[in-house]
């Protein structure tokens, strides 16, 4: 086959020479025909794998029934998933959004507009070293990823950071301008590095305990990846406001902003956009809601993510390497040296069938499959992952 230049796309990352043209479940094939086994899934968006038939059923139907009536009025899907999702979470009411990054200044305005109206114009939000909440600015300056404090200068301003799983450093920020702190449950971008619970709890005892909101970033730990619907369950603890994406579109742009009654503060105007919460991707988000809350789903999610745990644990004994780390199927391995990218490129070229996995860190690989993955197929990436790991 065929494939077109990729010459008229603007390089924003390095990319491989391939082009991928179809997907199936935990497998995707490029233009030459090779398959993959995908441990990667459109960075922890295909939560059901690729094309599953109930997100092409969905698309399929409302495409051919109402795409978009506009933002300005309400459609049956959208109002239909927000209901879903209060009622399986402890929040009150929903924001559609396009893209994490986008639900997430949803949360910072939403905690701004809080602040001028509850707490005499407080506005900084504490967040952390090493976290990630996305590429607009304001999410830019509000991750904590090396580096970024200098790209695009001047940043934001207004969201000192602290460090994960050390609650005096928290305390020690907070002040008259604090308004919320927000943090990633489980750092996905760093390298899959959770929250103790012990932390989570103790930070949503003082940020109540000073009056402050606490917002949790589940981008990436929402949707059942952690093995539970919501990663701050695990815990036990209620956060103010909550941001999703990644899965719960299952692979089209769809996040949410959710938050409980008394911060919900925005009055005409201040938020909005084109496509919010159009039918279309709405109609998706409840199709992957509703199999992510069949009987038995999430406990699966859990114990392949045991499973999946176990395996890694087991090559890091046989090859002498770091810790394995993570929650549900969000997990990383560290290595004992820098050879993830390595890995991951001696991966893709796997004779054969290759396999597709990320490496957030020069020393760690991370895996993100479908929660539909099986265990044998986990069973197959282990063995790939041996046999890359016993390459000289
Ligand atoms: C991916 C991610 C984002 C950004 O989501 P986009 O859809 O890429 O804008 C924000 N927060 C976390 C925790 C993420 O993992």
């Amino acid at each position: 086959m065929n494939s077109p230049s990729t010459d008229a796309l603007m390089w924003v990352t390095e990319r491989p020479d391939l082009i991928f043209v179809e997907g199936r479940g935990s497998w995707i094939t490029d233009h030459r025909g090779k398959r993959y086994l995908d441990f990667v899934q459109g960075w922890a968006v295909n939560c059901l794998g690729h094309c599953p038939p109930q997100i092409a059923a969905a698309l399929a139907q409302q495409a051919a029934t109402l795409i978009n009536p506009s933002p300005a009025f309400f459609n049956e899907p959208a109002a239909r998933l927000a209901q879903l999702l209060v009622e399986h979470s402890c929040f009150d009411r929903v924001f559609f959004a396009n893209s994490g990054a986008e639900a997430n200044e949803g949360a910072i305005k939403l905690a701004r507009k809080w602040g001028q109206q509850r707490r005499s114009g407080a506005f900084e939000i504490i967040t952390f070293e090493n976290g990630f909440h996305g590429r607009t600015l304001a999410t830019m300056s509000a991750s904590g990823k090396p580096g970024w404090d200098r790209l695009f200068a001047p940043q934001v301003a207004g969201f000192p950071k602290a460090r994960l799983n050390a609650i005096d450093s928290v305390a020690a920020l907070i002040g008259r301008d604090t308004v919320a702190v927000m943090l990633e449950p489980v750092q996905g971008e760093a390298g899959a590095i959770p929250a103790t619970a012990e932390f989570l709890r103790a930070l949503r005892e003082l940020t109540t305990r000073h009056g402050l909101l606490l917002i949790a970033d589940e981008v990436q730990t929402g949707m059942g990846r952690t093995g539970r619907l919501f990663a701050y369950q695990h815990a036990g603890i209620e956060p103010d406001i909550m941001t999703l994406g990644k899965g719960i579109g299952g692979g089209v742009p769809l996040a949410a902003l959710l938050a409980r009654e008394e911060v919900c503060c925005f009055a005409a105007g201040d938020q909005g956009g084109t496509y919010n919460g159009n039918p279309l991707m709405a109609a998706v988000g409840i199709a992957v809601l509703e199999t992510l809350l069949a009987p038995g789903f999430l406990q699966e999610v859990a114990a392949k993510g045991d499973f999946l745990a176990a395996g890694l644990r087991a090559l890091s004994e046989e090859f002498g390497l770091g810790d394995e780390r993570g929650a549900g199927l969000l997990r990383a391995l560290r290595l004992a040296d820098e050879r993830a990218p390595a890995l991951v490129e001696a991966g893709r070229k796997l004779a054969a069938e290759g396999l597709l996995l990320n490496a957030p860190r020069p020393n760690v690989l991370r895996f993100m499959p479908a929660l539909t993955v099986s265990r044998d197929e986990i069973g197959r990436m282990l063995e790939m992952l041996r046999r890359l790991l016993a390459a000289p």
